[in-house]
């Protein structure tokens, strides 16, 4: 492998950060720079829905400012990297710098809603901290809140918003909210909390156009429904950032396609976070977990790759979402045909549901049963034998399985 004197990093957010410390904690003692379009320190993504409240405590900085300098990480907040030729990366005021390796984690962007009336004000959406001080000004407003999406992020706000008593319903493609992210059965509980709350459902249905003067009056459902709104927050998903790696000519399905390692096709150019797609040897395409956590590991294993140390084995994936005085957890990845298993709780909503494929746990969530779900991911790394029957026993103490 040839010397690596200067790498750049694409993206100061969980994969991108993750990677810088993971490389100099690995060792490297070149250059590395850190660019971020954001201005501000980076911070926490999942904490922003609790900036949508009005206050300002959500904006969390990843690690403390100092950390970058202290570490020797030429950390370039403010600066948009417009292009990439011959590993050198261009800035938006045509500045150059030389690397010998390059890591994109320039993750997703909202993807936007596309039907007539979508350019009027107050339609808005929630991927930086800009974005959640603008809804939170909205809804400081109050309501009619219109939600397109019934996904993490549709419904975190539907439970910000039903948290300040704003009116909301939600409107969903599928036929359940959440039901892409956790499967029909958990999905119908997380319905069952939201509809607790006062959130008005729509599914299986979808908006079609939004009118008014300016700004937002009314939304437009295929179903021929009018929702009225004085807001609308669009969360349908998002799209990876992947223009720079097309730039240099790197295979882009749905992600930059990388290795097992985040090696792209391009060799000296690496992705990790939501940006990338997995190619496993069979090359079956597995989308990366669009997750905090899963973006993190992956930084630093893609960082670890760079420098040609072996990286261990990808830990369980876990994904959470605050849902009002509740945490939504999952570990592990389900199969299409394990079947589920569910606990209930002593407490409203509370419930743990296995995905089991004969006397192995694939996957454990819940809702408000914290020490149970961490349970369940120990009993996935060990891969254990259970009886599936016994896990719906409340009074079976998972800790106590071998
Ligand atoms: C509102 C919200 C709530 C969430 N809540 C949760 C949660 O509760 N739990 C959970 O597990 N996950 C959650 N997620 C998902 C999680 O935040 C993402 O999976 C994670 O942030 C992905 O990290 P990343 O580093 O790959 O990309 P990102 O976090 O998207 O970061 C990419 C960075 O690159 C920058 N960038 C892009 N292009 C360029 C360029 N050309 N030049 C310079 N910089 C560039 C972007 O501005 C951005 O700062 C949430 C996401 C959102 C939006």
């Amino acid at each position: 492998m040839p010397e690596l004197k200067r790498i750049a990093i694409i993206g100061a957010s969980a994969a991108g950060v993750a990677a810088a410390f993971a490389l100099r904690r690995a060792g490297f003692d070149g250059h590395l720079s850190l660019y971020g379009d954001d201005v501000r320190e980076p911070y926490e993504r999942p904490a922003l829905t609790k900036t949508l409240s009005g206050g300002h405590g959500g904006i969390h900085p990843i690690v403390a400012p100092h950390t970058y300098s202290d570490s020797g990480i030429d950390l370039q907040l403010g600066q948009r990297v417009v292009g990439i030729r011959g590993r050198t990366v261009t800035l938006e005021d045509w500045s150059a710098q030389q690397y010998d390796s390059v890591l994109l984690a320039t993750g997703a962007s909202a993807r936007r809603l596309q039907v007539p009336g979508a350019r009027l004000g107050n339609i808005l959406y929630l991927r930086n901290a800009d974005d959640a001080e603008r809804i939170a000004s909205r809804l400081s407003t109050g309501g009619p809140l219109v939600v397109a999406g019934g996904g993490f992020v549709g419904l975190e706000v539907a439970a910000v918003a039903r948290g300040l008593g704003i009116d909301v319903t939600l409107v969903e493609s599928e036929l359940l909210p959440f039901m892409r992210s956790a499967g029909p059965e958990v999905a119908r509980l997380v319905a069952d909390l939201h509809r607790d709350h006062g959130v008005r459902f729509f599914t299986g249905d979808r908006v079609t156009e939004f009118r008014g003067e300016r700004e937002v009056a009314e939304a437009r459902l295929a179903s021929g429904r009018i929702l009225p709104a004085s807001t609308v927050v669009v969360g349908i998903g998002a799209e990876p950032n992947t223009s720079l790696a097309i730039g240099v000519g790197a295979a882009c399905r749905g992600g930059v396609l990388v290795s097992a390692a985040g090696q792209s096709s391009v060799p000296w150019l690496w992705a990790a976070g939501d940006l990338a797609t997995c190619s496993d040897p069979h090359g079956v395409t597995n989308r990366s977990i669009d997750h905090w956590d899963s973006a993190r590991h992956q930084g630093h294993a893609v960082a670890h790759a760079m420098l040609g140390i072996a990286t261990k084995q990808a830990p369980v994936p876990y994904v959470w979402s605050d849902q009002y005085e509740l945490t939504y957890q999952s570990y592990g990845r389900a199969i299409s045909g394990d079947s589920v298993v569910f606990r209930e709780g002593s407490q409203p909503h509370q419930f743990l549901a296995f995905r089991v494929c004969g006397d192995r746990i694939h996957a454990v969530s819940g809702i408000g049963l914290p020490r149970e779900v961490r349970a369940g991911k120990v009993l996935i790394e060990k891969q254990s034998i259970v009886d599936p029957r016994a896990l719906r026993d409340p009074h079976l103490d998972l800790c106590n399985i071998p």
